[in-house]
């Protein structure tokens, strides 16, 4: 969400300064504070820095069928067409460029603590009740972001599902807690990678068949053994720790979509 004191203090700053100075205040990048992140300038293909990968942990849900956006920083044409389709997902023009719109809507959709609007790290953490996120393979710090990134691809499917709510049953589990569930032991769910998913409203086979277009490369739902309850989706095919993981897995077969 966006507060908007400093926009209020730089108008003030403004108004107190002579004409030209004005000018130059005003033509200023745009100056919407946001509690977690706020960028200053215009973003398109051939650009890249931080500003980028920030944008890219956002738009990641908007990879297409079977993609992903790499989240290295760079605004390449991964990037300018998840711009595109996350622009056209809130009635946004479609241009791929990361412009005031568009920043402005992930303002909108970005709680002071980086998480999307329907998700939060309550939810994503702690699968044994526990809570916290250490005793996995990765540093605290690494599986806590790697969450973040779960749920901004959260949120996009929920909007592809016609913004109805999504409940996370399991996200990240420690070690212990993966062994005490009886979880594969490389299963992405140790690195914050991965959330098992149920909905009220629609039904486990358009959740897997979803969540083909939103980044996610590791789907389980109905008819795959253990999955008649909820959907497992991941994104292992991002997760350089894991070898034996890279390739894209999907299976539901009681959905018709392999
Ligand atoms: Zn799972």
């Amino acid at each position: 969400m966006r507060v908007n004191t400093l926009k209020r203090v730089v108008v003030a700053f403004a108004l107190a300064l002579p004409g030209a100075a004005i000018a130059s205040v005003v033509a200023a990048p745009a100056a919407h504070a946001d509690g977690c992140y706020t960028w200053q300038r215009n973003l398109y293909q051939g650009r890249s820095g931080d500003d980028v990968r920030q944008l890219q942990i956002r738009v990641a849900g908007w990879a297409g069928t079977g993609g992903i956006v790499r989240i290295d920083g760079v605004y390449g044409p991964q990037t300018a067409a998840a711009v595109r389709r996350f622009q056209a997902a809130y009635g946004l023009g479609g241009d791929g460029v990361a412009g005031p719109q568009t920043f402005n809507k992930l303002y909108q959709l970005q709680d002071n603590d980086c998480t999307p609007a329907h998700f939060s790290y309550t939810e994503m953490d702690g699968g044994c009740g526990q809570g916290g996120w250490s005793g996995g393979p990765l540093s605290a710090t690494q599986t806590r972001s790697n969450a973040v990134r779960t749920m901004w691809k959260l949120e996009a499917l929920r909007r592809s599902l016609g913004d109805q709510p999504l409940y996370v049953n399991s996200g990240f589990r420690s070690t212990a807690c993966n062994r005490q569930i009886g979880g594969a032991s490389d299963s992405q769910h140790l690195y914050g990678n991965a959330a098992d998913l149920t909905s009220r409203t629609r039904s486990l086979c358009q959740i897997a068949s979803n969540a083909r277009n939103h980044g996610f490369s590791g789907i389980y739902g109905p008819g795959y053994p253990g999955h008649s309850t909820h959907v497992h989706a991941d994104s292992r095919r991002e997760n350089n720790n894991d070898r034996t993981s890279n390739t894209t897995s999907w299976s539901a077969p009681n959905c018709g979509v392999g």
